[in-house]
């Protein structure tokens, strides 16, 4: 594909888009006559589905819909996304080629000029870019003034315009929009994403520990609550699935909790895991199940996007670096040294590296060590889980499930309510909760190929 011409790839998508369209009217008709039986990553004429994202206009936010588009265009495939691999192919999930997007943000840009810059550095594909830039400025016109209150100061210095004053104001604000998103494109429901930089930890969390006074927070102004909670709560209230991508205090609290539940809504958090973790997650149990002794684990990571010159400020960085470093205690159970750094690297863009140090002793108390260094594309990692996510708790909302998820425990550093932090049991949990609700009628189609000449 980075062969073909922007024009080339344009005028392919165009005539991808009108024989697809005729595709999905004969598959629509044939549906109805065959037994509707519904092909995993074709649009079935399912519930539409939402996808509100906030930070919409930062580079993981930015990849997801590039990717969904593309994706939806016939232009890219599906790799790293886990809804397109067994188990989850057996659940009828939403399609992305049914997503719609819409978003808040504090800074004034576009996801079509956030795509090109990122292109530049060759994620995504500047071809995969100007192949769905109509798309692109289309979603600009669902992002929407959002709040930064209680970001700590690398945000602030980051944002044009926020939504400032009484805390019940901006809350009324943020649903109003959502409102105003579900109902413009008659969606049956809506999906927030929290996607925005990482904020300070928030101090003390038992005055937030039941609805009641989670609200008297709200009446009271109360001065230390931040944005990702308001995003939360304002999502959870009006019962719309929520989903906390970071490591901030989002859904977390107790208060929060205890709305999902009475108000039947599914939420899942806390920081995806997308890359040196997942590995240490993977990694870890071995070192544990061969009673090998880890005496030193040094992980040092460094970035270079603006993600990374938010975690430069010490206040925001506290967060992921809890996050990033519990994983490893319950596994492996003994006390270690046990360390993780974090540092900004402005000339690695998007591309993060990892430097792990595993120092540990086996029989005959003899030493040994071994080393991974891990170079990801932060974006690339991420952004499939995005669209993932929202596919899985748009499933849930709709079997009527409420409250945390343990089954996407998998997908977050610090998952909510699950101590689990084995990568394959918390797989297991996924597989499980795929047995428990796998849809017989669902045709097993093979993942999406490439979008190689021939294929086109
Ligand atoms: P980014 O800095 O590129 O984007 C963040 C976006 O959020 C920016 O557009 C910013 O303007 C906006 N924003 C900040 N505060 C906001 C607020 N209060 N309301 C609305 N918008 C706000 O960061 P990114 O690389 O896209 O990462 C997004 C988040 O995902 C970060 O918190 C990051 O730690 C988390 N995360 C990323 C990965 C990964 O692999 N990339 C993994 C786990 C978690």
């Amino acid at each position: 594909i980075s062969s073909l011409q922007p024009d080339t790839l344009s005028a392919i998508t165009a005539w991808y888009r009108r024989v697809r369209l005729c595709i999905t009217i004969s598959h629509c008709f044939v549906g109805r006559h065959m037994g509707n039986s519904t092909i995993n990553t074709e649009s079935s004429g399912a519930d539409r589905t939402g996808v509100w994202l906030v930070g919409a206009y930062g580079n993981v936010a930015t990849s997801a819909i590039v990717g969904a588009c593309a994706v939806a265009d016939g232009v890219l495939d599906t790799t790293g996304m886990v809804t397109e691999r067994p188990p989850c192919t057996e659940l009828e999930l939403p399609s992305v080629d049914g997503f719609v997007f819409g978003g808040h943000d504090i800074r004034e840009t576009t996801i079509l000029t956030q795509a090109k810059t990122m292109a530049q550095d060759g994620t995504p594909n500047p071809a995969i870019v100007e192949a769905v830039a109509d798309e692109l400025e289309a979603i600009d016109q669902a992002v929407e003034r959002g709040t930064a209150i209680n970001c700590g100061n690398a945000v602030d210095t980051l944002a044009d315009e926020t939504l400032d004053g009484d805390l019940t104001a901006i809350i009324d604000e943020i649903q109003a929009d959502l409102r105003s998103f579900r109902e413009r494109h008659a969606l049956d429901r809506v999906v927030l994403v929290n996607l925005a930089s990482t904020e300070p930890t928030l101090g003390g969390t038992e005055q937030y520990a039941t609805v009641e006074s989670f609200e008297a927070a709200l009446e009271a102004n109360d001065p230390a609550l931040p944005a990702s909670s308001l995003y939360a709560y304002a999502a959870l209230d009006a019962g719309h699935p929520y989903i906390n991508f970071t490591p901030s205090t989002g859904g977390s609290l107790g208060g929060l909790a205890e709305l999902a539940e009475q108000n039947g809504v599914p939420h899942m958090g806390r920081d995806a895991k997308t890359g040196e973790t997942l590995v240490k997650t993977a990694l870890g149990p071995m070192f544990a199940a061969r009673n090998l002794d880890v005496l030193s684990w040094e992980g040092h990571n460094i970035l270079g996007n603006t993600d990374g010159k938010v975690l430069e400020d010490e206040e925001n960085k506290a967060g992921k670096l809890a996050s990033k470093g519990d994983v490893l205690d319950s596994i492996l159970g003994e006390p270690f040294h046990n360390r993780v750094r974090i540092d900004y690297t402005p000339s690695l863009g998007d591309r993060k590296t990892a430097w792990d140090y595993i120092h540990f002793r086996g029989f005959f108390e003899t030493e040994m060590k071994m080393q991974f260094t891990w170079e990801g594309s932060d974006s690339a990692l991420a952004a499939p889980l995005v669209l993932d996510l929202v596919r899985l708790i748009a499933h849930a909302d709709k079997q009527g499930l409420a409250g945390t998820q343990p089954h996407l425990a998998s997908f977050f550093k610090s998952p909510a309510d699950v101590d689990e932090h084995d990568l394959s049991k918390q797989f297991a949990m996924l597989s499980e909760y795929v047995d428990r609700h796998a849809d017989d009628s669902v045709e097993q189609s093979p993942p999406r190929k490439p979008p190689a000449g021939e294929w086109l």
